[in-house]
């Protein structure tokens, strides 16, 4: 294990008691900032796109990213 990862462990461990609570808080914070939308992937046709507060969108299934334009996706 390097030198930099060792801080980042003890610091982890400091503030949020484990790792895995640590990683716990970074996904609810993500799950918070992602919205989950109604319309389909136009690449994929799943319904797993997420959009977050800056607009941005990402599908959760192939992973291609979108922005929208006039209320329609367009590929990033
Ligand atoms: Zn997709």
């Amino acid at each position: 294990m390097g030198r930099m990862k060792e801080i980042f462990m003890r610091e982890v461990q400091e503030k949020y008691g484990s790792y895995e609570n640590y990683t716990k808080q970074l996904n609810e914070t993500a799950a918070k900032q992602w919205v989950h939308k109604e319309t389909p992937c136009p690449n994929c046709m799943n319904a797993t796109l997420l959009q977050n507060q800056h607009l941005n969108i990402v599908c959760d299934s192939c992973g291609q990213e979108f922005i929208e334009v006039e209320g329609a996706l367009r590929f990033k």
